[in-house]
């Protein structure tokens, strides 16, 4: 049974896991490199749940069991410790995520499953770093994870019914609705959704219209409940850049080659939310 989840990197997916895993009941771990930045994703956490209680959507006593249950850390060996289920929220680049997995296939017990969070790379590639291939399985989140209802559960053909059976019990403790996706370039999710978000990006790169009415073509045109530029400064756009080169190569498509602007935006630091600056101001 699942009562522990290591949650490697406290960035905007980590801290996020970490939150709605803590008020599900579990005992959660949080790591980062830096105590910097185990601090910023636990400070997020105590915003979020400061919010929620403000709004009335979250009990103050639930607040307080929810905070006590996740420990921040740099020590990747506590972190793993006693944790049945790691999920992992670093970098979309498969040699990083590869090599932590290698890193924890030491630290961790032999039965913990390791859950990816990754929105497009390879399952089976990062199953291949590590010595349990059946326990490897995509475990694809969305942002905000707090609010964000889906969870893409990403199954590899090495994956076994049984770690399947496990995520699929702890997303729905999580309050979460699960679909089921082969593993396959992008998935279901990020493939289309980037898709959008290159084409948008590549309209305001040749004039078409601003970002905000191409946001407003989409929300009151299409009826998503947010444009595709707004919801690519939300996601960050490195995160976009690093899924759209992968794509491009993967799928060998031209559809998901990078805009210029894109990677202008990204060398200038232009991330979107997290920088305070990307096709909106955030400041
Ligand atoms: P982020 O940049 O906000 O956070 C990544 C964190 O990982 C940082 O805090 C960083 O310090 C840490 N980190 C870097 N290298 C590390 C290592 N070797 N070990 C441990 N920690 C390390 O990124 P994010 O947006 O949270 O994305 C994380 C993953 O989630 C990516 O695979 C991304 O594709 C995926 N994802 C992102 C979103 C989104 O909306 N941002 C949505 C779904 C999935």
């Amino acid at each position: 049974m699942i009562t522990k989840i290591a949650v490697i990197g406290a960035g905007t997916m980590g801290h996020g896991i970490a939150q709605v895993a803590g008020m599900s009941g579990y005992t959660v771990s949080l790591y980062d490199i830096k105590q910097e930045f185990v601090d910023r994703g636990l400070d997020s956490i105590r915003k979020n749940l400061a919010k929620g209680v403000e709004k009335g959507k979250v009990a103050p006593e639930v607040m307080d069991t929810s905070l006590n249950r996740i420990k921040g850390t740099t020590d990747l060996a506590a972190a793993a410790h006693q944790a049945q289920l790691v999920i992992e929220a670093i970098p979309e680049k498969l040699e990083l995520k590869a090599e932590l997995f290698g890193k924890l296939e030491e630290l961790c017990e032999e039965d913990c499953i390791f859950g990816s969070n990754t929105s497009s790379l390879s399952i089976a590639k990062i199953a291949a770093a590590t010595k349990r291939p059946d326990r490897v399985i995509g475990t694809h989140f969305f942002n905000p994870v707090h609010i964000m209802k889906l969870l893409e559960i990403v199954v590899a053909e090495s994956t076994s019914a049984a770690t399947l059976a496990a995520v699929k019990e702890v997303g729905e403790k999580l309050g979460k609705d699960c679909i089921v996706v082969k593993d396959f370039p992008g998935f279901a999710t990020s493939r289309l959704g980037v898709c959008l978000g290159l084409e948008a990006i590549r309209m305001v790169e040749q004039g078409v219209a601003s970002p905000e009415d191409i946001d407003k073509a989409m929300t009151l045109g299409y009826a998503h409940p947010m444009g595709p530029l707004r919801l690519t400064d939300l996601v960050g756009l490195d995160v976009r850049l690093n899924i759209a080169d992968y794509l491009h190569e993967e799928l060998n498509s031209e559809v998901f080659k990078a805009p210029k602007l894109m990677r202008q935006m990204v060398e200038d630091g232009k991330l979107g939310k997290k920088s305070g600056q990307g096709f909106y101001s955030w400041e």
